[in-house]
């Protein structure tokens, strides 16, 4: 019976924990910023700063982003 903890195995664990937990994390990251995209877009907002360009000064005066 081993007493200390066999640790190439709690390595792979630990190694298993922390790409899902980064994994899940930058999912909900990238989800969330292509909502935001999507959501500023359909009002009329630059996908960049989120400025009201009114839909039709071109590129954003506020940050210099191009939406065309
Ligand atoms: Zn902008």
């Amino acid at each position: 019976m081993p007493i200390r903890p066999v640790f190439p195995a709690l390595w792979i664990t630990w190694g298993a924990w922390f790409a899902m937990v980064f994994g899940v994390v930058g999912l909900i990251r990238v989800s969330w910023g292509a909502w935001r995209r999507h959501r500023w877009r359909a009002r009329g907002w630059c996908v960049h700063c989120g400025y009201n360009l009114g839909g039709v000064v071109d590129p954003c005066p506020e940050c210099g982003h191009a939406s065309a």
